[in-house]
């Protein structure tokens, strides 16, 4: 079971606030060293596929590594949504993280007018298309409608589609969307649910360890 912290550009908490947890971190990248320090398992919250360039805001693979960076996520729907992100551009940066030895959780999920439309799988299957299994590769399944909504797949919601996607991509996949210590229990009792990405409960110290302690308690 893995659970992973997405602080996106929040400051987040202390990092020693969390020390000896069993979980990811991905705050932004000021906050980096200090969570490396701290000892936990960092990740960045995106990775470009050139090792250096001409990329003004964007980081590198050895860049993170130098800093004793473990991950990355990448394809986050908040970088497909604002920033230009596209399976394309997701493939490269997994593919260069990977290859350069860093771990990724790579990001998929529909947005509402595609689950209304009936385009999930449509959607799924195509953001898989450009992903090749890897031994450091772990997928996240993020509804878009349910990333900072407070909305949150069903558990049977989330177990569909995280078989849907096992059955095209042998990987772990974690549940992100409005993850909470009350919502937990019942989302990663799920056969097919890894673990959870979470965003907003992971700025909060008591409500994230909640979540870490739940997944310990089913994994158990
Ligand atoms: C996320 O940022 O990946 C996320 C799932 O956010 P939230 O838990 O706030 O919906």
């Amino acid at each position: 079971m893995i659970i992973a912290g997405n602080w996106k550009m929040f400051r987040g908490p202390d990092p020693h606030a969390l020390a000896g947890l069993d979980a990811i971190v991905a705050p932004p990248f000021t906050r980096l060293r200090d969570c490396v320090d701290a000892g936990l398992t960092t990740y960045a919250q995106n990775v470009h596929w050139e090792a250096d360039g001409a990329y003004t805001g964007e980081i590198s693979a050895p860049m993170l590594l130098e800093l004793g960076v473990t991950g990355s996520l990448v394809g986050h729907s908040e970088r497909r949504l604002y920033f230009g992100e596209t399976d394309e551009t997701v493939a490269l940066r997994t593919r260069a993280a990977l290859d350069a030895g860093l771990r990724v959780i790579a990001c998929v999920g529909e947005t509402l007018a595609e689950r209304e439309a009936n385009e999930t799988e449509d959607v799924l299957r195509r953001q898989l298309s450009v992903l090749e299994p890897h031994p450091h590769l772990v997928l996240a399944y993020e509804p878009v409608w349910a990333i900072g909504t407070g909305l949150t797949a069903t558990p049977e919601m989330a177990q569909d589609a995280h078989a849907f996607i096992k059955s095209l991509l042998d990987a772990p996949v974690l549940y992100g969307g409005s993850v909470k210590p009350d919502n937990a229990a019942g989302l990663l009792a799920q056969p097919d649910v890894d673990g959870a990405l979470v965003g907003g409960a992971s700025l909060d110290v008591d409500s994230f360890k909640a979540i870490c302690q739940t997944a310990a308690r089913i994994r158990s």
